[in-house]
């Protein structure tokens, strides 16, 4: 068998809103010291892969650029996919028009008195913004009612916030847009396949090549572990994040293996 290639969740697993978790320092030197691929992968559109890189290398983990993957680049190949290189209307903050722009789409910033577009509006596309405005969800609304494509990055409602309580998530403003376009959108990130794919492609594991070698490490039954199943891949769940151990009796999602944090499996990877 392959030697195993790890895609690794980031809020719940290698930090919690910035703050490490103890072992995934040692854990991605364990993977580099076997020579291992690994990507994280996170559904937080907002950071640049700058500020990704930073905040990594300020706890342990130095990455390179390609090992960074969020839902904002999923949904900017998802688009290059369909064909789709301008007329985009972005809902987002700055992760998200830096990976549109990386892939050749320079996004309309939605809400901005732009006067006419010069090209007609193919798609907008709706990521965490937490300068969300009554007129950028005009600006979403009647777009999508006009014809666009309606493209979320994450459908995450709520994300963990640093004083214990929860915040509104990228979900809430989909939502918005949904309940006042009419429109259900396409889903990039974690739990669907835009972001699996694009984090297998960054691994180097090409369509319709075995992945059963490839582990996702997530920290969440619903998302992490259910994306893991659905492409047929390994699955780690770790108990730094939303599951608790109680969890797992009661849901009918099984991981493959379960650590108590990242510094559990490095141990296992040595042992
Ligand atoms: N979206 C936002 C805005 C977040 O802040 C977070 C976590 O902090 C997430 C999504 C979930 O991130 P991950 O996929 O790394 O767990
Ligand atoms: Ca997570």
């Amino acid at each position: 068998m392959a030697a195993p290639a790890w895609i690794v969740d980031l809020d719940g697993v290698v930090w919690r809103q910035g703050e490490a978790i103890p072992g995934a320092a040692r854990f991605f030197e364990a993977v580099r010291a076997r020579g291992q691929a690994a990507v994280v992968v996170s559904n937080n559109s907002a950071p640049t892969v700058e500020t990704y890189l930073e905040q990594l290398r300020a706890i342990g983990i130095p990455l390179e650029r390609h090992q960074v993957v969020s839902s904002g680049m999923a949904a900017a190949r998802y688009l290059v996919d369909q064909g789709i290189r301008e007329g985009v209307l972005a809902v987002g903050e700055a992760g998200l028009f830096q990976a549109l722009r990386e892939a050749g789409i320079e996004a309309l910033p939605a809400g901005q008195p732009v006067g006419m577009p010069s090209v007609r509006l193919q798609a907008v596309v709706v990521g965490i913004d937490r300068s969300f405005t009554y007129a950028k969800l005009e600006a979403a609304c009647r777009a999508i009612r006009a014809g666009s494509r309606f493209v979320a990055t994450n459908p995450d409602l709520t994300v963990p916030a640093r004083d214990g309580g929860v915040v509104p998530g990228c979900g809430a403003l989909v939502a918005a847009v949904a309940a006042c376009s009419g429109m259900r959108p396409v889903v990039v990130g974690k739990p669907e396949r835009p972001i699996l794919e694009l984090a297998l492609a960054r691994l180097g594991v090409r369509e319709g090549e075995d992945r059963s070698h490839v582990v996702v490490v997530g920290d969440r039954l619903d998302t992490d572990v259910t994306f893991a199943r659905r492409g047929g891949l390994t699955s780690a769940l770790v108990l730094t994040g939303i599951t608790r151990r109680e969890d797992l009796d009661r849901s009918e999602i099984r991981p493959d293996y379960v650590f108590e944090d990242l510094g559990a499996l490095a141990e296992a990877l040595a042992g």
